[in-house]
């Protein structure tokens, strides 16, 4: 048996980032993080876009507005200090018609309130940014977003716990608990607090810990399309306006650190949590539960769920994907994207008592154990700042009190 003060699992980016934070509160704390696979980044924090938002999509009342912008700067400063690629190509929200400039003036108005740095361009002024823009008569521009490549930063961040003395335990996947004793194939550790970070998987744990027993994970998978058009023949990531009724920001163009550039990602409903390729991860127990999730949703259609669902899965086909995103951007060629890259899956939390997808990060938590329930985008840019805010829920709960806001 291992003993330990925190055990978190998951090692994904917010559970990294939140061991790092508690090693900078605590110098002597035992920290284990257990991760189910043989290596880091297999899951969400390995196959994002790497976009570093800005932090003007959200209210200003939630979660993500409250760190993004911030994670946004800490993530520059990071990889500027230890030499990681990073690509500051900024950003273009473009509208297609009268109604979606109304959706760029309401991004505006979050963007200021959110204290986010964004201005509302003529076409003009677009064209100068990115000469092959379409839009109407304006188009919204936000310096402050960036790629970055996640490999590279979940490795330099991985480095830093080991250098911290933070244990990674890899090819350990929670199994199950005696009380505080965390059971894995190898392995029983003995801890004194719980840290679930454990992405598509984090409502499982939860609910072991009898917490979160309304929410469970639908996994939507987004695919990307790779271009072979020359490395810089576009110079900035271009986005649509977004249905703000729901989480997905709408398939678009991002430019990675080499320059090179991709179309998605999708949010196509999954039918098991790891549904990356044909039959892998498949779990029939797992798959019955989301089917009947979304048949739900399917069929009650709040929030426009089946028409999202219907035109999502047409995206599996190329030519669709390329002219949805050509509608961006002039000279999008059919046969310039052909190369599928590696799908992501997105851990969204669904709430089945309302009967709707959650909109923010959602924690649940009691005197030994925290559960990350909806750590959905943007947490990879937002994971710093949002680890600090966790950190100190850790020890409110840890003194007694219930989570607060
Ligand atoms: C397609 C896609 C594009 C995205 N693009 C962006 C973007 O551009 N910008 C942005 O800010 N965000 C983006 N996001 C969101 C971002 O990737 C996630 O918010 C973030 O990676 C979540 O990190 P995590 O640590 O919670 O999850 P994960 O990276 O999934 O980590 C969870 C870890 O827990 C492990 N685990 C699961 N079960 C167990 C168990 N039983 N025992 C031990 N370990 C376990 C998993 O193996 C995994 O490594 C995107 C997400 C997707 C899917």
């Amino acid at each position: 048996m291992q003993t330990c003060d925190y055990l978190i699992i998951g090692g994904g980016i917010v559970g990294l980032t939140i061991a790092l934070e508690l090693r900078r509160r605590q110098k002597e704390a035992r920290i284990v993080v257990l991760e189910k696979e043989k290596a880091l980044a297999q899951h969400g924090s390995g196959r994002n876009s790497g976009v570093l938002h800005a932090g003007f999509y959200y209210s200003a009342d939630s979660l993500k507005a409250r760190f993004t912008r911030e994670g946004n700067a800490r993530w520059k400063a990071f990889v500027e200090e230890r030499g990681l690629r990073i690509n500051r190509c900024g950003k273009l929200v473009v509208a297609k018609n009268e109604l979606e400039v109304e959706g760029l003036r309401e991004l505006k108005r979050r963007g200021d309130q959110n204290g986010v740095e964004t201005y509302l361009i003529s076409l003009e002024e677009a064209k100068k940014i990115e000469p092959r823009i379409k839009t109407t008569e304006l188009a919204l521009w936000s310096p402050q977003t960036a790629t970055v490549d996640p490999q590279e930063c979940m490795a330099a961040i991985a480095a830093e716990c080991r250098d911290q003395g933070i244990t990674l335990c890899l090819d350990s996947p929670y199994q199950g608990r005696r009380g505080l004793d965390i059971l894995t194939p190898h392995e029983v550790y003995s801890t004194g607090f719980v840290i679930n970070a454990a992405g598509l998987y984090a409502d499982k744990v939860a609910h072991d810990f009898g917490l979160g027993l309304r929410y469970r994970i639908l996994p939507f998978k987004g695919l990307y399309l790779y271009g072979d058009e020359p490395a810089g023949s576009l110079r900035t990531n271009i986005y649509p306006v977004p249905d703000l009724r729901n989480t997905f920001l709408g398939v678009h163009f991002t430019v990675t650190v080499d320059g090179r550039v991709k179309i998605g990602p999708t949010a196509i409903p999954a039918f098991w949590r790891e549904n990356y390729q044909g039959l892998q991860g498949f779990n029939p127990t797992e798959a019955l539960s989301i089917l009947r999730d979304e048949a739900v949703l399917f069929l009650r259609n709040d929030f426009n769920f089946r028409g999202i669902a219907l035109e999502e899965l047409k995206k599996y086909a190329q030519p669709y994907l390329v002219a949805q995103a050509a509608a961006l951007l002039e000279g999008v060629r059919r046969e310039n994207y052909r190369t599928w890259g590696r799908p992501g899956i997105r851990a969204q939390l669904y709430d089945h008592q309302e009967k709707k997808l959650v909109m923010d990060f959602t924690l649940e938590g009691d005197a030994t154990s925290l559960h990350v329930l909806n750590a959905i985008s943007p947490a990879w840019t937002a994971a710093m700042p949002f680890a600090e805010y966790v950190v100190t829920r850790v020890e409110e709960l840890q003194q007694g009190h219930s989570l607060s806001p």
